[in-house]
Parts: structure tokens; sequence; C-alpha cells
């Protein structure tokens, strides 16, 4: 009985590991065929300066508005996306539309755009993102690319000097996720960040924890002293956003605000200060 178990098990698994691949393989081909069919867009979600209660950006989220299973969040692709290459397109994708879209808004209204580690591998980047600029008419300044500490993992020669190259077109550049690796803190002498985003977590558990309050407390202090712009993530209710602005954080984004929406609703989002219903 015990070795008829184990070989079931045994197959099951094997089943099991083939199905998983399998699946894979069909999200592969899906996104492909979706590339094509035009199923990808930006999302955008306000960002907004604490101290004015003003919108000074919207952060572009890509969605993947699929015509069975809905709208599909990039957690559920991105990472297969990078492993398969196909993020370079979608990542151009997002450029052009941020860009093109950003243009059209008021023009002290920026753009963020997520970068994944796999497009600094991509030697055209530079390229890529000033044909977004040119083809748009948009104002360097008026775009924030952000990206996490895995792109200034790896290697960092080649990296910094995109970095740099880009920095010197006028382009912002920011560090998403703050506190969520290891190192963060040298990774802020490694590039002179124009920005700080202090991630989610700290911010959902400032009201249950008294080490979020110290932490939120630190990285804003540490942007003030190094001159650089804190903006935290996931602010969803007017206690968390009272912290913020009592600790001196410069700006918050989330749902408390507006949750993302498409591109057809910023002139909504900038009319109304708090659009909290989803989209
Ligand atoms: P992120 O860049 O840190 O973006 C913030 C995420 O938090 C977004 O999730 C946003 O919808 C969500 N969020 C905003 N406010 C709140 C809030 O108040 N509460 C909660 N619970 N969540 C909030 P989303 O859109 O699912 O994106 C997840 C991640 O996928 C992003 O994290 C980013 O790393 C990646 N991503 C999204 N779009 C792109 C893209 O165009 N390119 C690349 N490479 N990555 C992208
Ligand atoms: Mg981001
Ligand atoms: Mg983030
Ligand atoms: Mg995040």
């Amino acid at each position: 009985r015990a070795k008829a178990d184990g070989r079931g098990t045994y197959r099951f698994f094997e089943t099991g590991m083939d199905a998983r691949a399998q699946a894979r393989r069909l999200l592969e081909m899906d996104m492909r065929a979706a590339l094509q069919r035009d199923e990808f867009q930006p999302y955008y979600q306000p960002i907004r300066d604490v101290a004015s209660d003003r919108v000074v950006a919207f952060e572009a989220l890509l969605r993947w508005n699929h015509p069975q299973r809905g709208l599909i969040s990039p957690l559920n692709f991105i990472p297969l996306a990078e492993e398969t290459g196909l993020i370079i397109q979608l990542g151009e994708l997002v450029l052009q539309s941020a860009c093109a879209d950003a243009a059209t808004w008021p023009d002290d209204i920026g753009v963020a755009v997520n970068l994944s580690p796999v497009q600094f591998k991509n030697p055209n980047l530079i390229a890529s993102v000033t044909e977004a600029l040119e083809k748009s008419g948009l104002a360097a300044r008026r775009l924030e690319l952000e990206i996490t500490e895995s792109v200034l993992l790896q290697n960092s020669e080649a990296t910094l000097t995109t970095l740099h190259d880009l920095r010197a077109m006028g382009v912002r550049i920011s560090l998403d996720d703050f506190g969520t690796g290891y190192s963060s803190l040298s990774y802020l002498r490694s590039f002179p960040f124009d920005k700080i985003k202090i991630d989610r977590s700290f911010v959902s558990e400032l009201a249950t924890r008294e080490d979020s309050v110290a932490i939120i407390r630190a990285v804003t202090g540490l942007g003030r002293s190094l001159g650089i712009v804190t903006t935290a993530e996931g602010v969803e209710n007017d206690a968390q956003l009272e912290l913020l602005r009592r600790e001196g954080c410069t700006q918050a984004q989330g749902y408390l605000f507006s949750m993302p929406r498409p591109a057809s609703d910023v002139a909504l989002m900038l009319e109304r200060p708090r659009l909290r219903a989803s989209a």
C-alpha cells in the first residue's frame, strides 16, 4: 500500500509540474496575443502634495483588460513577462502611452512610469525614453521613472551609467518600495534619487505599530536632510494622512484619494479630490 501511495504521489507530483509549466505556456501565448489585440493599457493613480493637497502627478499602473478574465493585475503577469522578455514590449507600450497621455494634461502634472530591471538590460532603454518624449512632446521634467533596489542589484556600472544618462536628459528617478529590500541606505548613496517612495507596508501598519511611525519619521527625516522628496504609498485613511502630514512627508498616494483609473478619468480625478470608489 505504502509503495502504491508513493508511486501515486510521485505521478501526481509529475502531473502537477506539468500542469504548472503548461499554465505558464498558455499565459505566455495569451500575453503575446493580447499585445496584438491591444488589451494592455496603463491606469492612472493620483499622487498628491501633502502640504497643499494638490495632485502633482499620476503613476501609470499597467492593466490587462482580458476579454474573458476581466481586469488582470500586473502582479499576475509581470513576473512571467520578465522571464520571457515580453516586458520589453509591455514596458515600451506603457512608456509611450503614459507620455502621450500626460502630454494632454495640465503642464504642472507629472507622470510616473515603473521600470523593470529587465528593461535596464536592454540597450535600447535610453532611445526608447527619448522617443517617447519626442513623439509626445512631453517635457522631460514631467516624466518620473520608478525603479526598485533590484535594478541596482544587477551589474551596477552599466545601470548607473544609464541612470545618470536619463537624469542628464532631465527625467527624474524615484526609488520605489523603499524599505522592503535589504540594504536600502547604501542605495541612496549610490545614486542621487529625486524621490523615495515609502513602501505601503509601513503606511498600512501606522495605526497598529509604533515602530512603523518611527520608520516613517526616520525616512521623511532622511529625505529632508538629503533633499529628496518622500512619497507614501497605500494611504487609505485620514489618520494615516494626518500622521504623514505631521511627519512632513512630501507626497501621498492611495485609495483614500483614488484607485488607479483609466486615462479617460484623469480630468475627473483632477476635479474631485477624493474619488474612492473603484474603477
Ligand atoms: P508599485 O509600483 O509599488 O505600485 C503600487 C501598487 O499599490 C499598485 O498595485 C497600486 O494599485 C497599489 N495601491 C495603490 N494605492 C493603494 C492603497 O491605498 N491600498 C492598497 N492595498 N494598494 C494600493 P498594482 O497596480 O497592482 O501594481 C503592482 C506592482 O506591479 C507595482 O507596484 C509595480 O511594481 C508593478 N507594475 C505596475 N505597472 C507596471 C509597469 O507598467 N511596468 C512594470 N515593470 N511594473 C509595473
Ligand atoms: Mg511604482
Ligand atoms: Mg511602489
Ligand atoms: Mg509596491
